[in-house]
């Protein structure tokens, strides 16, 4: 039977209201420092089309960490398997945009979701089309079947600005030989595909298909095989949320994907997607008050990949 989940998510966004104020606003990004923390958008895509949505759920918000999924399911969707002999798929246990692991492994990042990862999957992208960013952003409009969605280009110099450690990291993967384009090319493209901004609806359209064994449930289209799919949902299960994973699968028990926008995207596979975005950020980087609303949700409809 097809769940009204509108009570749920109107009573979540009313509990989550006295967290809005605890969170911190990333602000090593100086253009995403000026959003207001006080914010709170949830959305629920289900694959039957219908959508429940409460409180900021139709506000643009920089979707920053949330394009590796894309990014991701692009690059596995053109190149396979390939893509595993430049990225790994482990949790790193570190911050996501952290150095230290990969003087020691060679240069290969631990998975496609830290910035290492996502900077190579860029480079795989930019290999294989003329603009990856632009690429990438055709991808997500079509997805989100939203085709006026855009980069944001305040965010994407904000970003370029002050991208040191990201330079540090496309710098030392070079050297090792795991990037092929200019440093330069990747840094830049990379920071207008952190830069695209989405609501949360859009978003959780964009990832439906991840719910429906790779393709597309309005029309069908195959963007990954089922088995292509699960291996991406198993990826967002044990590297989606930094180092945090763990507790977030802990505490949520879905497949998802963050970023220090304040987003978080998840998903109840054969079901639904569902998207939050509340820009306060907790220590490890995640959506304080997103990943409360998600822990609420998966825990009133007892919904669990578990
Ligand atoms: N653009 C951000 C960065 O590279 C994305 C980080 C994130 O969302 N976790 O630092």
């Amino acid at each position: 039977m097809a769940i009204n989940y509108q009570l749920i998510l109107d009573s979540i966004c009313d509990e989550v209201k006295g967290l809005l104020s605890k969170g911190k606003v990333a602000s090593y990004i100086p253009q995403l420092s000026a959003v207001s923390p006080l914010q709170f958008g949830i959305a629920a895509y289900c694959l039957d089309g219908r959508v429940f949505t409460a409180g900021d759920a139709q506000k643009k918000f920089s979707v920053q960490s949330i394009t590796k999924l894309f990014a991701l399911a692009l690059a596995f969707a053109r190149e396979g398997d390939k893509i595993w002999s430049r990225v790994g798929r482990e949790p790193s246990g570190n911050p996501f945009n952290s150095l230290s692991q990969l003087e020691y492994e060679y240069g290969i990042p631990r998975n496609p979701f830290i910035n290492a990862g996502a900077l190579v999957i860029h480079d795989i992208l930019a290999a294989r089309f003329v603009q990856a960013d632009i690429a990438l952003l055709q991808f997500i409009r079509m997805l989100a079947r939203q085709p006026a969605l855009d980069f944001d280009k305040a965010v994407a110099l904000s970003e370029h600005q002050t991208a040191h450690r990201n330079y540090a990291i496309a710098h030392l993967m070079k050297d090792f030989g795991n990037l092929h384009n200019p440093v330069e090319t990747i840094i830049e493209g990379y920071c207008r595909q952190c830069s695209i901004t989405m609501n949360c609806i859009e978003l959780a359209r964009a990832a439906s298909f991840l719910a429906n064994h790779g393709s597309i449930p309005w029309d069908g289209t195959r963007i990954l095989d089922a088995s292509s799919s699960k291996r991406l949902n198993a990826l967002m299960l044990t590297c989606g949320t930094y180092d945090a994973a763990g507790d977030f699968a802990y505490r949520v028990g879905l497949p998802a994907k963050s970023g220090v926008g304040g987003g978080i995207v998840a998903l109840v596979p054969g079901e639904l997607a569902i998207a939050v975005w509340s820009p306060g950020l907790d220590a490890t980087g995640n959506s304080l008050a997103g990943v409360m609303a998600l822990e609420r949700f998966t825990t009133l409809t007892a919904r669990s990949i578990f």
